[in-house]
């Protein structure tokens, strides 16, 4: 499956990718993952994303097309692709457009997962992340065995950076002005679900429905 997961910070993205994975082997990908990575490898990448991310804004437009040009090339995005926090702008939806006209590649749809924002505002701030992995536990319902070590891999689960209750507010209003309008978007090229659910398997099953399977 192709497919773009859209919805504002916390409404699941990430966790609905994770899940979507394991029916067909399609790969999920996180731009948020990839910057994370960049940052803590100190890369010119990392260097260049820092100062957005800690402020909850977005990094250039440029500078995300420069890492999906490359990435939606690799062997492993021609099983299929989950497009985890990108597109992200209005720009970005065309550049993503163009691209896939020029490699040959077609989108299935793209999922809004739309998540009342009291959920999403308490989601977030109890959200812990593995900085090793990147898997995500939640101090009320989904804890770690042993406070602060990843049941996965070992690594730090620490709380992000840009999830501060500042930055929280800032990239949710950075969503309701620069992401939210890619709703319309997809409406008018026919390739959008919306999904008003909280509970991520029920995004699942309605996009296994959409996709007739
Ligand atoms: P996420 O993990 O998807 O919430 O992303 C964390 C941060 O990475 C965002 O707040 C942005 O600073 C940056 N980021 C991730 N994806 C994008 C994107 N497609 N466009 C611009 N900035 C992005």
């Amino acid at each position: 499956m192709k497919l773009i997961l859209l919805g504002a910070p916390g409404a699941g993205k990430g966790t609905v990718a994770k899940l979507l994975t394991q029916l067909d082997g399609s790969v999920q990908i996180s731009t948020g993952d990839i910057l994370r990575g960049a940052v803590q490898a100190g890369s010119e990448l990392g260097k260049q994303a820092e100062a957005f991310m800690k402020a909850g804004d977005l990094v250039p437009d440029e500078l995300i097309m420069g890492i999906m040009e490359q990435r939606l090339q690799e062997p492993d995005c021609a099983k299929g692709f989950l497009l985890d926090g990108f597109p992200r702008t209005i720009p970005q939806a065309e550049a993503l457009k163009e691209l896939l006209k020029n490699i040959g590649v077609d989108l299935d749809f793209a999922v809004e997962i739309d998540v009342p924002r009291e959920v999403i505002l308490d989601r977030l701030t109890t959200r812990r992340t593995c900085v090793d992995c990147g898997a995500i536990y939640n101090v009320k319902s989904m804890p770690t065995k042993v406070e602060g070590v990843c049941d996965k891999c070992g690594g730090s689960v620490v709380q992000r950076d840009d999830e501060t209750e500042a930055a929280i507010s800032n990239r949710l209003d950075v969503y309701n002005d620069k992401t939210a309008p890619l709703v319309d978007f997809y409406k008018n090229e026919n390739m959008l679900l919306t999904v008003s659910a909280t509970a991520s398997d029920v995004v699942v099953n309605a996009i296994q429905e959409r996709l007739g399977g």
